[in-house]
This record gives C-alpha cells, structure tokens and sequence, in this order.
C-alpha cells in the first residue's frame, strides 16, 4: 500500500511537471502578455543581438568580400567578421578560418561540396573551446515585434524620404500588400521602408538604398522603379519565409494592420498546437482521475 502511494506521488509530480511545460509552451507568443512579462521572457529565452549582427554583416563588402558559397549570414551567425579576403575572424575569441573554396571549374562536384561542408563545421570547431558564439546566435524572431516597434522602424528609415516628392522613387506595391497609411507620405515610400529600406539622397539626381539586414547599398537614379523584395541579399532576413511561406516583412504589416490576437490565433492553428492541447487535456483527465485527492 506504501509502495502505490509512492509511486503515485511520483507519477503526480512527473505529470504536474509535464503540464507546466506544456502551459509554458502554449502561453509562448500569446499577444496578451504583458511588456513585464515578454521581457522577463525574452532574457531567458536569450534573444538575439541585433546591433551585433548588423555590425558583422557589414564587414562583408567588396573588395573583402566579393560573393561566395557560404553566406554572410551563416558566417554571422556563428560571430565571424570578414577581416580580409577568404578570411573571417571570431569577433569574441579573435580566432581566424579561412573562407576559401576550390574552383568549382577545377574540381569535381564531390570535392567542392566536402571543401564547403568543411568550411560550415568549422564555423563551430574553429572558435576557442571556451567562446560563447561557437554554439551560434538564437533565431531572429524568437518573438513577434510589438505593432509600435515595426511602425518605429518604418518611421525611422522613412527618414529623408519626407522631404521627397511623390515621383523621385517609384515602386510596384503588389495588389494584395496592405500598407498603414501615414501622413503625407506616398504609400510606396512607405513599402519600401516597410520592407527594410534607408533611402537618402546620394547626389542630384540619384538616391542610395541601404538595407543593414543584408548591407546592401544601392545607388538609384531618382524617379525610375525601385524593387523592394528582389534587391535584398537571398539570405535577408527581411525577406526571410516563415515556415508557412510568409515573408518576415509581410507578417511584420499583418501585426501593424490587424489582428491583436493574430499570433495566438495562428498558433492555434498549427498541428504542434493541436497536440499540446490534447496531451494537456489528457493530462488534465488523468491528474483528476487516477491521483486520489489527498496526494494532489
Ligand atoms: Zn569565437
Ligand atoms: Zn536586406
């Protein structure tokens, strides 16, 4: 009798333990939780360090960097600087790695490929056993952004596009893009910010386009078009899919446009979502049903 209640008390603490997890995981992303809490959330969950990525992704620009099989962002990711041309250094253990690849003209496919595997293990084991970047930066979108902190952004890079008239950048706004209407502000201007863009007036007659995501700057003769989507680097992670297709940019204007209850409800949606409901509804029949009372 002694040994059932034992076991009893321990089948109800592994289940308590797994029905907080599973709360944990459910109550992860809901738009109801309040700035205290998302920030409390965010130092455990360890969010990325934008400022950081930013000023590594930059290093990458010609003639350092001229284009390779290894992305910056994956180079970035894991703290390595361009420091010089086919090298990357530790921005934390100052450690170096080399970046340079076979031509591909020269070599068999097989030995190209071993060459870039060998480059992407070595953006983990070429770091000081003791550096913290060797484990790589968490995911950009640990959590959404709030609506104020994407119309922040929007606001900040439209910048000197404020003093422009409606005709010196031109861009096509798909039909079924939905943009906030500002003030005075033609709404191309503001996709194109929307979409991750700094516009500012190079010389007479031409504008440079800056993207800090991906460090692209482009010059851009006033008044032709402009592409938002396409201008960015592949790896962006402006224009970064969600594993539904979205683009980040997109979700960022369905944030700004509808739906306060829109993360929830999309998670609701998922088949993971599903699941831990079930299992908690479970749980909760079992903790009720086969724990006797004195013990819960
Ligand atoms: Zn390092
Ligand atoms: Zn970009």
């Amino acid at each position: 009798m002694e040994m059932d209640t034992t076991a009893n008390e321990r089948h109800a603490a592994l289940k308590r333990k797994a029905n907080d997890s599973i709360n944990e995981i459910l109550n992860f992303g809901q738009s109801s939780t309040s700035p205290q809490k998302r920030c409390k959330k965010a130092q455990r969950q360890k969010l990325r360090d934008i400022d950081a990525y930013k000023k590594i992704i930059k290093t990458y620009k010609a003639p350092l960097w001229y284009g390779c099989a290894v992305s910056p962002r994956d180079l970035a990711d894991f703290g390595w600087a361009c420091v010089k041309k086919n090298s990357v250094q530790c921005v934390e253990c100052d450690q170096h790695l080399s970046t340079t690849l076979p031509n591909i003209c020269k070599v068999s496919y097989n030995v190209y490929n071993c060459s870039l595997k060998e480059i992407h293990e070595k953006m983990v084991t070429a770091h000081r056993s003791t550096c913290k970047l060797r484990s790589g930066a968490p995911p950009f979108r640990l959590i959404e952004p709030t609506s104020k902190e994407i119309m922040d952004g929007i606001q900040n890079r439209l910048g000197e596009c404020r003093t422009m008239n409606d005709e010196e950048l031109q861009a096509d706004i798909p039909s079924d893009v939905n943009l906030p209407k500002l003030d005075d502000v033609p709404p191309q201007f503001v996709f194109v910010s929307a979409l991750g863009w700094q516009v500012s007036r190079l010389k007479r007659g031409s504008l440079l386009l800056g993207c800090d995501y991906c460090a692209r700057e482009l010059a851009h003769r006033s008044g032709n078009k402009f592409d938002p989507i396409h201008n960015h680097e592949r790896w962006c992670p402006r224009i970064e899919m969600d594993e539904q297709g979205e683009p980040s940019w997109q979700t960022d204007l369905n944030i700004v446009l509808n739906a306060k209850n829109r993360i929830s409800s999309r998670y609701a949606d998922s088949a993971i979502f599903k699941e831990a409901f079930a299992a908690r509804r479970l749980l909760d029949n079992s903790l009720s049903t086969i724990i006797t009372p004195s013990i819960i």
